[in-house]
């Protein structure tokens, strides 16, 4: 029987469509999955208190899974090579398999594992189970990364379709021997506050609820998504970012579930391929691509000329929007739902964020590492990107000067102020008319409603007109090149 290999699971927590498990299971001997947890080797960017929640949880699924299957997971604490090879020389293994993830750190990291690896005399392979297109695989017309979304999704879309995903495997054969594991509990990832509750509430971690959410939004919201997208207030969108980036689910296997959906219901090719869902996993591509190509951009802005932006400090206002205490209900309640949840709407992540940077001038960066320990799915690429595109200095960016206005926006999107009522219980009892600007509120309706605008709910720290002002003039000054 060929000699044992290795596994090594990372950001691909699932059996199903998984090259790199496959490999190792069709190279013959018994495979020992593995995890390794070695944080400090994420440079700068370790996961942050939600996301470490959402691993615990998903290695435990991972684990049943696997011993459903016959096998199951060995966990271990990093330096990574050093356990690798440890784990090498207990099991007898000759080869080592695993997919590859895009984040700057990781990838020196894998690049000096695979070599030593090598070097020892192991078969070292790794595999793409993240992305539809690795980012050095595509480029535009002058052989330079792209820079904008349009023609970058419109490249990936001439591409032949991504090939029919893996079945999950049904028996892993095991080694004689199991090599020793932690606990999982011994890693630690679970928060000592009691923060989990609401987390625990509103997720499944896990290949099973990754799967189960693709299809309650395939069979489900499909069909409104271009109307419901931007609607806070109702279940639109697919939730699957956490799942996709843990790997509970690939890109690979939205994209056919969409086409078998697709040619169910007999629609035009076109018709899915063009749609505005796949187009949003197309961001999530775009944001790997660029991550890649501009590796500083977590730290830095894209465009250079916004690193002498006159950006504030104020300890008070950055946290009086991280525990939605702004005084503008639609910033609120969605701060507030990123604390409860781990999660906040993708319309209402660009009126929250747009708000920090322009409204109070406070640095993106700051708003990205408090997204960074909050959100269930945190994701460096998607993260960075979305941050740079709202404060105006990264690709494709949202013009600085286009400056969302958090009423107005409120009113438009959450038209009957059910998702502010929601999440900012305070306000619960105003009219549809006044939830989203109570602090101009008649007096009667407040009395009525028992909103006490700067007692039980805040007044707004800053007056959004005069901020956007400030905000502009602040913009203008670095396009003169003014001090
Ligand atoms: C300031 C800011 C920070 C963000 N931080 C993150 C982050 O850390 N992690 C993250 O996954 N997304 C991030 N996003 C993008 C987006 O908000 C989420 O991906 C989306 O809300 C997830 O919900 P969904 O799965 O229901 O999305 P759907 O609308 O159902 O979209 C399907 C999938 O496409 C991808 N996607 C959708 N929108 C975007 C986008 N704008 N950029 C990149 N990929 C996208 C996601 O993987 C998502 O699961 C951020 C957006 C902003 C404005």
């Amino acid at each position: 029987m060929s000699a044992p290999s290795i596994h090594w699971f990372r950001l691909d927590l699932r059996l199903a469509d998984n090259p790199a498990l496959r490999a190792a299971i069709e190279r013959g001997g018994p495979v020992v999955p593995v995890f390794t947890w070695a944080t400090e080797e994420e440079g700068d960017w370790p996961p942050g208190g939600a996301s470490k929640w959402w691993l615990h949880q998903s290695l435990a699924k991972l684990d049943a899974q696997l011993r459903a299957a016959g096998s199951r997971l060995v966990i271990r604490r990093g330096p990574t090579l050093e356990s690798l090879r440890a784990l090498a020389k207990e099991t007898g293994a000759a080869a080592v398999f695993w997919n590859r993830r895009h984040e700057p750190a990781v990838i020196a990291r894998d690049a000096k594992v695979k070599e030593a690896l090598g070097s020892d005399g192991f078969a070292a392979e790794s595999f793409n189970a993240a992305l539809l297109h690795e980012p050095w695989t595509i480029q535009n017309q002058s052989n330079k990364p792209f820079q904008v979304f349009t023609p970058f999704w419109r490249h990936c879309l001439a591409k032949p379709d991504p090939a029919e995903p893996l079945p999950a495997p049904k028996n892993i054969l095991s080694p004689s021997k199991w090599p020793k594991s932690l606990a999982l509990g011994e890693l630690e990832l679970e928060s000592k506050l009691n923060w989990s509750d609401g987390l625990r509430a509103a997720w499944h971690p896990g290949e099973v609820g990754a799967t189960a959410n693709l299809s309650r939004f395939l069979a489900k919201a499909f069909d409104d998504y271009t109307d419901h997208r931007n609607r806070p207030d109702v279940t639109g969108t697919s939730r699957l970012s956490p799942h996709l980036h843990f790997g509970e689910i690939s890109p690979c296997q939205v994209w056919h579930g969409l086409r078998r959906l697709a040619s169910k219901r007999g629609l035009p090719v076109e018709q899915w391929r063009g749609s505005q869902f796949l187009a949003e996993l197309g961001w999530r591509e775009f944001a790997h691509h660029l991550l890649f190509h501009f590796p500083h951009t977590p730290a830095e802005p894209l465009r250079a000329d916004f690193k002498k932006f006159p950006w504030r400090k104020d300890a008070a206002w950055l946290r009086a929007w991280q525990v939605g205490r702004t005084g503008y209900p639609i910033v609120d309640a969605g701060m507030r739902e990123l604390w409860a949840t781990g999660w906040m709407h993708n319309r209402v992540r660009m009126i929250a964020a747009s708000f920090l940077v322009k409204d109070l001038l406070l640095p993106w960066q700051e708003g990205a590492r408090w997204f960074w320990d909050t959100l269930v799915d945190a994701d460096l690429a998607n993260n960075t990107l979305g941050w740079q595109w709202t404060a105006g200095c990264g690709a494709d960016a949202a013009p600085y000067f286009r400056v969302f206005n958090p009423t107005s926006q409120g009113e438009k999107f959450d038209p009957q102020g059910d998702y502010v009522r929601k999440w900012c219980p305070e306000l619960a009892k105003l009219p549809a008319e006044w939830i989203h600007q109570p602090d101009k509120a008649p007096t009667e309706i407040l009395r009525v409603a028992g909103v006490k605008p700067g007692h039980n709910y805040p007044q707004p720290i800053v007056n959004h007109a005069i901020a956007r002002e400030v905000a502009l003039a602040a913009f203008a000054r670095l396009k003169g090149g003014a001090k």
